[in-house]
């Protein structure tokens, strides 16, 4: 099957956009994913897809936890960059919650330690148990068709 065709009938179920958070020794990496899907409510656990190449894949094995973070209608310029289309460096400002880095003014911040992973092809399946989350007010950024979309 041509890789396109998947990518355009993946493309098809709308997501939200979430910034994955990991940090070793004091230094914070994040990465853009919207495969993230809730998993069980007793335990408190979600799931990440995080490809084989991404730098995030081999941060996570080694910190053993990560945070996300829900982006709201007003942070596709985060997403385009913590997705490395944009090329310059930033000096991004994060926010903490729970002792670890998470995008500030997000829908949704929580913290995770990793309850198993699972690799699956070329993508690694990290399930997280939740440790705490907070929400807040806003819309939710949505992606759909390779785009962005606004709900409303
Ligand atoms: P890098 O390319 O190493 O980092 C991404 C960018 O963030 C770089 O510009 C880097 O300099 C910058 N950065 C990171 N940390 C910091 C910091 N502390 N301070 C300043 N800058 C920093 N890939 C998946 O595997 N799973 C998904 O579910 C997924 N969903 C996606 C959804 C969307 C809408 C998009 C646009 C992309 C998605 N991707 C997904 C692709 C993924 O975001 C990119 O391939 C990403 O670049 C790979 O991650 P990385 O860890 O190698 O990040
Ligand atoms: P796109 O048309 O590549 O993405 C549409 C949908 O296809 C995505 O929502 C996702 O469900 C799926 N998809 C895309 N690349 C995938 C991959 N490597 N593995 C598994 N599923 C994948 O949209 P775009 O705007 O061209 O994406 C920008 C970049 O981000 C591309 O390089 C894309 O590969 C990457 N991306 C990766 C994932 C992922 O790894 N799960 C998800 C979204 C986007």
């Amino acid at each position: 099957m041509d890789d396109r065709l998947f990518r355009t009938a993946m493309g098809k179920f709308a997501t939200g956009v979430t910034v994955i958070t990991t940090e070793i020794g004091g230094t914070v990496h994040g990465m853009t994913a919207n495969a993230f899907v809730s998993v069980s409510l007793d335990p408190k656990l979600v799931l990440v897809s995080i490809g084989e190449k991404a730098n995030m894949n081999q941060l996570i094995k080694e910190s053993g936890n990560f945070a996300i973070s829900v982006l709201n209608d007003k942070q596709e310029d985060m997403s385009a960059y913590f997705a490395g289309q944009i090329k310059e460096e930033r000096n991004i400002d994060f926010g903490r919650f729970n002792g670890m880095p998470v995008i500030k003014d997000a829908l949704v911040n929580m913290t995770c330690n990793v309850h198993n992973a699972v690799i699956a092809g070329d993508h690694t399946l990290y399930i997280g148990e939740v440790t705490d989350l907070m929400v807040q007010d806003g819309e939710p950024l949505a992606f759909f068709n390779g785009k962005y979309k606004k709900i409303i």
